[in-house]
């Protein structure tokens, strides 16, 4: 349920229907949108009547029952505007969400060794991305695949970090390990094999640092909702969903089925930000820049694309990585279609 809050409401007034809320049993949020307050009361309202409630303060505007299953992260609860992530970096905060430019994120698929992720770094942050991904503990269907170095790769990010002034996203995949990664992470990634390990998403939701969600390989856009709940729930408001793609019964010629149209759906649905993955979305480095493309023109906050110094040679997803000479082109692409959209900020010029 939320309670829309009428502009100018004193303060001590929200205070005192909050505390009302709580003491029917009830967890009051508060979030303050652009306009007007908003209330959002979560916990067991079905019994609860809207005009009941807005008979307790004349500062009440109205009471709005949230009908999805998904409560925090529906666009109801913040009263139909977007939230915006705010992820420091050390260049300064960049701003995920929808009325901000397109964030870009780059890097190889795993941290292979310092010079390569340094190298990486470098380039891409010279053509325009604001975050540098790369995987220390990887998530492999083979256990005799590459599986990361682990924690001597969170050193090599954070070396990355330094040299470049990009922010960081890497993957985390086990409860224990979520600290060791928050100190070098600006951005926890929770992978696609991992959308439902709710122990994971309860742990990460009671730590500060942003989340990107990526969605199941399998999973309905209510399920990856519900998914983002729990971290919302868990008391972390800074929730990204990453589209990654979804198996659908056509491997032949590209991995995974990019679902574009996750985008409109998700805008409606809720309030958080929304990256593309059209690395992992496609498998193929060759439709990485066609699929990058339509997902800013279809509204995208945020892209992520594997980027290798020499995919030939990666130790994982190779086939789906750009040279960095191909992603300063599509860089250029996408600029054309991000300016038409009016999402596009250039990268600040380097003086020699
Ligand atoms: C990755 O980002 O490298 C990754 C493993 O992605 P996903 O979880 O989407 O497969
Ligand atoms: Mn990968």
């Amino acid at each position: 349920m939320i309670v829309v809050m009428k502009v100018g409401s004193p303060e001590a007034e929200i205070e005192r229907i909050n505390s009302e809320f709580e003491d029917w049993g009830l967890t009051p949020e508060k979030i303050v949108g652009k306009h007007k307050v908003v209330i959002g009361l979560v916990g067991d309202t079905a019994a609860l009547d809207p005009l009941q409630i807005e008979e307790i303060s004349p500062w009440i505007e109205q009471v709005l029952r949230v009908e999805r299953p998904y409560k925090r992260a529906s666009r109801e609860f913040r009263h139909g505007e977007a939230s915006e992530v705010i992820v420091s970096t050390p260049e300064g905060p960049v701003i995920f969400g929808e009325h901000h430019p397109v964030a870009i994120v780059a890097g190889p698929c795993s941290v292979e060794n310092e010079q390569m992720i340094v190298e990486t770094a470098k380039r891409v942050k010279a053509a325009g991305a604001k975050f540098l991904r790369g995987g220390a503990y990887k998530p492999r269907t083979s256990p005799y695949s590459f599986q990361g170095h682990g924690e001597s790769a969170l050193d090599l990010l954070a070396a990355a970090r330094d040299a470049s002034g990009l922010g960081i996203i890497t993957e985390v995949m086990d409860t224990a390990d979520v600290e060791k990664v928050g100190e070098v992470a600006d951005v926890l990634q929770i992978g696609a094999r991992n959308m439902q390990n709710f122990p994971l998403l309860k742990k990460v939701g009671a730590q500060d640092k942003p989340v990107l969600l990526k969605r199941g390989m399998s999973a309905t856009i209510e399920e990856w909702l519900m998914a983002s709940e729990y971290v919302l729930a868990a008391g972390n408001p800074n929730v990204i969903l990453c589209e990654r793609g979804i198996r659908a019964f056509d491997r032949q010629y590209a991995r995974n089925t990019l679902d574009l149209a996750a985008i409109p759906v998700l805008r409606e649905l809720t309030h958080l930000p929304i990256m593309i993955d059209p690395s992992h979305g496609t498998g193929r480095a060759e439709y990485v820049p066609t699929m990058a493309m339509a997902a800013i023109a279809a509204g995208c906050d945020a892209l992520m694309i594997e980027v290798h110094p020499n995919p030939a040679k990666a130790l994982s997803d190779g086939p789906q990585s750009l040279t960095p000479e191909r992603f300063d082109r599509l860089m250029t692409e996408l600029s054309a279609i991000g300016k038409a959209v009016n999402r596009w900020q250039e990268p600040a010029t380097v003086l020699a």
